[in-house]
């Protein structure tokens, strides 16, 4: 029997919606469950309850808060493996990374946790007599949390575990194609002592119920991962309520690869951060200019390796790099991009075409050279596993055709020589680069794009204090 999950709102499972939605596997078509294709009514019953929920939370000493992300990430962790089986199915991912998400996911609600005993003010120093000047900071109220599909479950906690540590209450709002991960992290909150209406989770259609949430006046943080082209729509309809938005959106992440790099971690790195849950990542390398002089070495090594990853459907093979892409359109759209890449003159060198092998969305392992800067598959973000290959003469030259993107999320350069890698640090016009590494953040860093990967970041210190507003008090003791 197909299971039929229901809205998590003001700590308890709601009846059935009459509307439902379809959840399948993109392995195998299969269908895994159904969620509630929730209306307007249903968003405001849970930013309602949020609302309720949110002045006793916020006067809770930040540390018991913090108690309860730890409650939390125990329970995820409780349920490791059946979570990640559960990503694997609906999402597509390989086993192992399914499994890294999970465990990442309990981390981060741990190390957020931490933050409970350092969330500071300030003591400003006034122009008057006996004055004092408090900065104090505050929580922004009731957050809602859009999600994407790509790394649903750690998105979650990305979302829900700076927002309760500082005070907010929070609405989840999880993408339509991997929503069942959410539910069953509804499932384990609800066994634990959470008060009621600090988390909620609605599914839905983002048309629908992901407009009704961020359409809703009672909402005070928008904090969204996904399209630019969504990112731009909800920043509109923020708009007229003036909600804050914290925007994550796409990449097209540039690799620089010159010719003093050690040419076997530059292939193995990149190659790494292109396959990556079938290169269905915002901060996968997207785009590689390599230096002519090495670039039929480089292209040796990333050949033998895109040759030999290993895809399928990971719920039956443990052992794989590559699981199918989420979905028919996203199998569409990098098809396209391939076929726009070859009419544009580029060379194929291996891959370049759908992977037959009788159901689920695949798409074989694609290197590309003789990419130009011009081409749709060096300026549009892919996400797939297509990997294009410019040569270039010089870092100046890669660095201005990196720069050249409407994206600024991640970057990185491979070099043995600290001043080629600190000019690139100091011109490359992006949120975060990596020298000498794959492309994946740290919980502890600040995740943030430039230009239309973004507005505002996540992780670290920078991020917990986006969900919190400043408080300035002017205190005269006479
Ligand atoms: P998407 O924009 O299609 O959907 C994301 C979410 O927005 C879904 O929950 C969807 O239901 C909802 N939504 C859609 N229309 C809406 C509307 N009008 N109002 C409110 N909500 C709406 O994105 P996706 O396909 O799920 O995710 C892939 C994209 O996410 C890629 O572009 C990728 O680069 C980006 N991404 C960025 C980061 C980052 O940290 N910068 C991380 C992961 C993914």
């Amino acid at each position: 029997m197909t299971t039929e999950y229901t809205n998590y709102i003001d700590g308890a499972f709601t009846a059935r919606s009459a509307a439902t939605l379809e959840v399948t596997n993109p392995a195998t078509g299969a269908l895994l469950a159904r969620i509630p294709d929730s209306d307007a009514a249903a968003v405001d019953a849970a930013v309602a309850a949020a609302k309720r929920a949110q002045p006793a939370w916020e006067k809770l000493p930040a540390i018991q808060r913090a108690g309860h992300l730890r409650k939390i990430a125990a329970k995820l962790r409780e349920h490791r493996t059946e979570l990640a089986r559960i990503i694997v199915r609906e999402q597509g991912k390989v086993q192992g990374l399914a499994q890294v998400e999970v465990d990442f996911t309990a981390d981060y609600m741990d190390y957020m946790a931490e933050w409970a005993r350092r969330l500071e003010g300030e003591v400003l120093t006034s122009d008057r007599p006996n004055e004092t000047i408090f900065l104090l900071r505050k929580p922004v109220g009731v957050v809602a949390g859009i999600l994407p599909w790509n790394f649903p479950f750690f998105l979650i906690a990305r979302k829900l575990a700076p927002a309760l540590v500082t005070g907010n209450t929070i609405v989840i709002k999880p993408s339509e194609e991997t929503p069942i991960n959410a539910y069953e992290f509804a499932r384990l909150v609800a066994e634990t002592d959470l008060p009621a209406g600090v988390f909620n989770l609605v599914g839905g259609r983002g048309a629908t119920a992901g407009d009704a949430l961020v359409s809703h006046p009672d909402v005070n943080l928008i904090t969204f991962t996904g399209s630019v082209a969504t990112g731009s729509r909800i920043m509109q309809t923020a708009g007229k309520n003036l909600t804050r938005v914290n925007l994550e959106l796409g990449g097209k992440a540039p690799a620089i690869v010159l010719a003093d790099a050690d040419l076997d971690l530059a292939a193995k790195a990149i190659y790494d951060s292109r396959v990556i849950n079938t290169g269905q990542v915002c901060n996968c390398a997207e785009r590689v200019y390599v230096e002519r002089s090495v670039h039929d070495a480089f292209v040796e090594r990333l050949t033998a390796l895109f040759k030999a990853t290993r895809y399928g459907d990971p719920s039956v093979d443990a052992d794989l790099h590559m699981g199918p892409l989420v979905n028919q359109i996203g199998l569409e759209k990098v098809e396209a991009l391939v076929e726009q890449a070859k009419r544009d003159g580029a060379n194929v060198v291996t891959g370049g075409k759908r992977a037959d092998l009788g159901q689920g969305f695949h798409y074989e392992p694609t290197l590309i050279t003789g990419a130009r800067a011009e081409m749709d598959i060096m300026r549009k973000e892919i996400f797939g596993p297509v990997l294009p290959i410019q040569a270039v003469d010089s870092l100046d030259e890669a660095i201005a055709l990196a720069n050249d993107s409407d994206f600024g999320l991640t970057s990185s350069i491979f070099t043995r020589n600290i001043n080629s890698a600190m000019q690139a640090v100091r011109e490359l016009r992006f949120g975060e680069t990596y020298v000498n590494r794959e492309h994946f953040e740290a919980m502890q860093g600040f995740h943030a794009g430039r230009k239309k990967s973004g507005i505002g970041g996540a992780d670290g210190k920078h991020g917990l204090y986006e969900f919190t507003e400043t408080h300035v008090v002017y205190l005269q003791t006479p």
